[in-house]
């Protein structure tokens, strides 16, 4: 066990991973990086995830924020292609009539950011998918998305790490239980095998961004789980082959939520299709939303009627057999900005946490962007709109 670092990064997530990769970069060499998670690295919400890297066009901001992070994740897989990444694209589909309408002004969004999506007929839409439903009216599709193995991912972002930096240190199975602190200043990180002193902490929690938080003496940060069923199908039986999802999932999933996030029981939950092909031939199917605190069990009927739903667009996933189910928790922020940057109540405590849905994507851009707030550089885009302060 290392004794003092400069910066410990607490939590061995995508987050977490990212912010050590973009710290090894922009720090010297000589700085010595600690990353601690208490369970194995992935093996909370980043590896129960989806891995759709997904641009959103809504607004100028999520534009540059979204497009920025997959430059970085095309980088990444330049400098190590040892991961799972697709860049398969995405197909926004429509069923019904209104949601129809909804394809020519997200085309419009994605123009009005100097970037091109083509609406499609249900023709066009079967020649780049063959499985897709023949009474699907049209799609669009957007050639910038791609899809990743989350737990690849994180390994590749490490290995680029300590090859930048050989004063990098990764350990799993190690816990933070508490921290120390001088005055208003952070001194040290306090585990079962002792303290290691270190003037510079991140918070990269997810879920549990909220109880590190309180162990700085702090409140707890406004970021509540969220949880989603996924079911993945076996090896070689997945009818497609592009990055899919309802046109309606915008609203579903980027929209405020509609029912009280603080709350454990009462939110009936919702669904809207996404579907991924895998390197291995399979399809990853999600994905529902539903509050109710940390409980990770499987809610069978939500589930259910998500998998119809897919069904509907992709009628040969009916044969598929479904190999495994599961729930992750998405990190909700209240506000649906994720928090990266300075805690100021405490000095030398930092943030990266509450990408709900989109971490996967966010992961490298939230890491640059806080390797350049903490190295004092320029920021890539404007990272006002993510401070944590705003909850002050
Ligand atoms: C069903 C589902 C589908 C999704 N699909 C997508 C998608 O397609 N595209 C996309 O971009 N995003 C997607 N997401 C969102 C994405 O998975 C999350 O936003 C992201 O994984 C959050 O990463 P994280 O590093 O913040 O948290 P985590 O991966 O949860 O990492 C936090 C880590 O902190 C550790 N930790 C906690 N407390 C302590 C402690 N006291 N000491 C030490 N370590 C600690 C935990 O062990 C954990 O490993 C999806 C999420 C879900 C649930």
């Amino acid at each position: 066990m290392v004794r003092s670092a400069d910066v410990v990064v607490v939590g061995g997530g995508i987050v977490g991973c990212a912010v050590v990769h973009q710290l090894a970069q922009l720090l010297p060499p000589s700085s010595r990086l600690l990353l601690l998670d208490r369970g194995p690295i992935a093996g909370a919400t980043s590896g129960s995830c989806m891995g759709h890297l997904m641009v959103t066009p809504d607004t100028p901001e999520d534009y540059a924020f979204t497009a920025a992070s997959l430059r970085l994740w095309r980088e990444l897989h330049e400098a190590d292609p040892g991961f799972d990444y697709n860049p398969t694209g995405a197909l926004y589909l429509a069923d019904a009539p209104e949601d129809a309408e909804l394809l020519p002004v997200l085309q419009q969004q994605f123009a009005a950011n100097g970037d091109a999506a083509q609406v499609l007929d249900g023709v066009q839409l079967r020649e780049i998918e063959p499985g897709l439903a023949k009474d699907l009216p049209g799609g669009l599709f957007y050639p910038g998305d791609g899809v990743v193995l989350p737990m690849l991912a994180c390994g590749a972002m490490l290995r680029q790490a300590q090859r930048l930096n050989a004063n990098v240190t990764v350990q799993p199975g190690c816990p933070v239980l508490g921290f120390e602190l001088a005055g208003d200043r952070i001194t040290g990180v306090r585990t079962p095998e002792g303290v290691v002193a270190a003037g510079l902490v991140v918070n990269a929690t997810g879920v549990w961004a909220p109880e590190i938080a309180q162990m700085c003496g702090q409140p707890r940060l406004p970021i509540y789980p969220r949880a989603g069923n996924l079911a993945i199908t076996g090896h070689h039986v997945s009818p497609i082959r592009t990055q899919l999802l309802e046109v309606s999932y915008l609203r579903f999933a980027h929209g405020a939520a509609q029912v009280d996030p603080t709350a454990t029981t009462g939110d009936p939950g919702g669904h809207a299709v996404n579907m991924q092909p895998q390197t291995h031939g399979g399809c990853l199917i999600g994905s529902t939303r539903q509050f109710r605190g940390m409980d990770r069990t499987l809610n069978p009927e939500l589930l259910r009627r998500s998998l119809l739903r897919a069904q509907r667009y992709a009628p040969g996933l009916a044969q598929a057999s479904i190999v495994r189910t599961w729930v992750g928790l998405r990190p909700y922020s209240i506000d649906k900005h994720p928090l990266i940057g300075p805690w100021p109540p405490v000095r030398g405590l930092w943030v990266a946490a509450g990408h709900e849905g989109l971490g996967i994507t966010l992961a490298p851009i939230s890491g640059r962007l806080l390797a350049e707030q903490i190295t004092g550089r320029p920021t890539t885009i404007d990272a006002s709109p993510y401070l944590p302060a705003r909850f002050l």
